[in-house]
């Protein structure tokens, strides 16, 4: 879609499955069943939406989904689907890897670094030869000393490689990217946890990443049960939410599987409510459409 002076794109590189529990923390399932299916497992639907920014002069991509280092048992404890595998990300668009100038992670969760890295010719190496990766300095200090409840989350190989190719771009708090792409630090889901906010032409967007990953976690209070700081991020969402009922803003979410993008509306209560964007609005330039779950 048009936005600004940019075209944005969701590419959607896979869907998954976690347990409901774990992704509504202290909201019971009375409550947020009537929101997310689950499973007999009971696990809730996920995707990994990617986010592609083209500003006309610069091409960079929100995120690198789970990739495809899976082994069969892993697959089947997430359900994982690979939809687009990482080099073929960008084909989605006609793009090759090459194209790609910048990489922004929201945090080094395994489901968003997974497919910053492939495996070529037995060695580990960036998917995107060309491009930097932005990176919190403080994500990827805690990463290697996580504790034993957070280490799970992160698999160096997913990074490691990227810092002894010289493609990290280590920033230490909010940093402009390229003109009108910006990371705004968070913390919250983990300490360093950053989200993308764009802006282009008076209009305005952001990239929640893992502090509002679905429309059903619009609630400020409904915060994952996987977040290192569930208080910071149930503030951080208060905050950015009203910026964004206020100013129109364009809201994307990492793991929504149905319409992932849409604007937010207030309401009496200082409630907030959803309204996605029409379906067509995620048809790619090949006439692809997005895979709905
Ligand atoms: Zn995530």
């Amino acid at each position: 879609m048009k936005f600004g002076d940019f075209d944005l794109y969701v590419l959607r590189e896979s869907t998954f499955r976690l347990d409901g529990g774990a992704m509504f923390g202290v909201v019971p399932k009375t409550m947020w069943a009537k929101t997310a299916d689950c499973d007999e497992a009971n696990r809730v639907l996920l995707a990994c939406n990617l986010l592609l920014i083209d500003t006309g002069s610069k091409k960079v991509l929100v995120e690198t989904g789970m990739g495809d280092r899976w082994s069969d048992k892993e697959r089947a404890r997430y359900d994982l689907k690979t939809l687009a595998a990482p080099p073929m990300v960008p084909a989605q668009l006609g793009l090759k890897p090459e194209d790609i100038d910048f990489v922004i992670i929201s945090h080094l969760h395994f489901d968003h670094a997974g497919g910053a890295t492939i495996e070529k010719e037995g060695k580990i190496v960036p998917t995107y030869p060309n491009a930097k990766y932005v990176v919190q300095k403080g994500e990827w200090d805690f990463s290697f000393k996580a504790n034993a409840r957070a280490r799970a989350s992160y698999r160096p190989d997913d990074y490691v490689p990227l810092e002894e190719s010289g493609q990290i771009l280590f920033v230490d708090g909010d940093h402009e990217v390229c003109p009108g792409v910006h990371v705004r630090i968070t913390g919250g889901h983990t300490s360093h946890h950053q989200v993308v906010y764009l802006e282009s032409k008076g209009e305005k967007a952001v990239y929640f990443a893992d502090i509002l990953p679905t429309k059903s976690h619009l609630s400020p209070p409904w915060v994952m049960g996987y977040d290192h700081y569930p208080l910071a991020s149930c503030d951080e969402k208060s905050k950015w939410l009203v910026d964004c009922a206020r100013d129109n803003y364009l809201v994307i979410f990492d793991h929504e599987p149905g319409v992932p993008w849409g604007r937010v509306k207030s309401s009496a209560a200082g409630k907030f409510e959803f309204e996605p964007l029409p379906a067509e609005s995620l048809a790619l330039p090949s006439g692809a459409a997005v895979q709905s779950a």
